[in-house]
């Protein structure tokens, strides 16, 4: 059913849209970067972007023959944005679905996935993702962005790293039959020159972010602090960053170990991935440099399962979480989504947790919607709403300040001024 209504607001929506301004009435508004939520708000659209925010009544005049949206029963916020996603990825709790996905499926099929991924974050309220690598898919994250842009599938607006890096032997699939080449789910790269040509093949293919692997084979010692592997030398690291900014790249780590996140943010990474071993001399250095962090909590508790050093490290970022608030960490938000299946959790999940872990609701929407904004450098397109950036936009029936898991269930969804959900 769900499905149907979507199909139709997406074949729909471009005949009446022709050029006439469109007035959204709110009931309540969460701008994504006030403190406090504002009633009887009116939202006035033009094309694809806001032309004014207001009093009802006041905006109402600016536009007396506006295509009237009435959402005076819902709380209307900015879509959301998923600051770390897998569209090419299908849930990889075990290796083995994780090497069924690179050996037994072709790129094209998971790129078909990749597509129907994009338009489930769509309809999830998520506007904008971060899709941090195919592993292994090559630059297919490229092309799903292509289609959504020039309107051929329904979906969220993508910023891809195509296809992350990490040194020889340090990524898998990796297999003890030395006769034989598997696929890797990275771009493999030694030493500096390598570096530096990974980051320009990358951005020649359509790059709009970099991401590598920073480290592996985490560990606890005495004291409770959590050790990693190491993955790159300094200076291959620092290649990395460097010629990502030269070319006006953001650089994303994967970091889980105190070690791994000390080596990316030695190297000047923009955002540190997972983060669970952070210490507070840590936090300090990323408060410093402007770093973000992406902890992708609902990952987390969806391969706690796994037993091993998981369960811990689940614990441990939840308290290194309520440390990073109080110091002022930037928090953006992100799920791993395609870690687990997107199939099956609703990535707004994440919001919740958020809140368990000691974000108040308006901390958490804001960590999805300007401070992920922010992370991503699209201040002046995304993350709020406000004149000049896109109406993107989604509606909840109940207020999501009192009950953060209304943003699981969003019943409005607008894109670039287009409507892709209304039920
Ligand atoms: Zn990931």
């Amino acid at each position: 059913m769900r499905r149907l209504l979507l199909l139709f607001t997406v074949l729909a929506e471009p005949l009446a849209a022709q050029g006439q301004p469109i007035l959204i009435k709110a009931g309540r508004l969460i701008d994504g970067r006030a403190a406090q939520a504002q009633t009887n708000v009116g939202i006035l659209i033009d094309g694809e972007r806001i032309r004014a925010v207001g009093p009802l009544a006041q905006v109402q005049a600016q536009a007396p023959n506006a295509r009237v949206i009435d959402l005076s029963q819902m709380t209307v916020l900015p879509g959301f944005i998923d600051t770390h996603t897998h569209m090419l990825l299908q849930g990889d709790v075990t290796s083995e679905e994780y090497e069924d996905q690179l050996l037994k499926q072709s790129i094209p099929y998971r790129a078909i996935l990749g597509a129907r991924n994009a338009r489930i974050a769509l309809e999830h309220g998520f506007t904008a993702i971060r899709d941090l690598e195919t592993e292994g898919a090559m630059y297919a994250d490229v092309d799903v962005k292509l289609a959504v842009n020039r309107g051929e599938v329904p979906g969220a607006r993508v910023f891809a790293a195509t296809r992350a890096m990490a040194p020889t032997g340090m990524y898998p699939i990796g297999t003890p039959n030395w006769e034989i080449d598997l696929p890797h789910g990275v771009q493999t790269v030694d030493g500096v020159d390598n570096a530096r040509l990974a980051v320009r093949d990358q951005v020649q293919h359509g790059a709009d972010w970099i991401k590598f692997y920073s480290d592996r084979r985490y560990f606890f010692a005495p004291d409770s602090t959590l050790h990693s592997w190491v993955n790159f030398t300094d200076d291959e690291a620092r290649a990395i960053v460097d010629e990502a900014h030269r070319l006006g790249r953001k650089v994303a780590a994967h970091a889980i170990g105190s070690d791994g996140i000390a080596a990316a943010l030695r190297a000047g990474v923009n955002s540190i991935e997972h983060g669970d071993g952070l210490t507070d001399s840590l936090m300090d250095v990323m408060v410093r440099n402007n770093v973000y962090w992406v902890p992708t909590v609902t990952v987390g508790a969806h391969v706690v399962p796994r037993g091993g050093v998981w369960p811990a490290l689940v614990a441990l970022e939840r308290r290194a979480f309520a440390r990073a608030l109080k110091k002022g960490v930037k928090i953006a938000l992100g799920t791993d989504v395609g870690g687990f299946p997107w199939t099956e959790i609703n990535q707004a999940k994440e919001f919740e947790y958020y809140v368990q872990y000691g974000m108040t609701p308006m901390q958490a929407i804001q960590s999805g919607t300007s401070v992920a904004a922010a992370l991503l450098g699209q201040e002046q397109n995304l993350g709020a709403v406000a004149p000049g950036l896109y109406a993107d936009l989604v509606a909840v029936a109940g207020d999501p300040l009192r009950d953060i898991t209304e943003l699981q269930r969003v019943r409005f969804v607008m894109k670039g001024g287009m409507v892709y959900l209304s039920q």
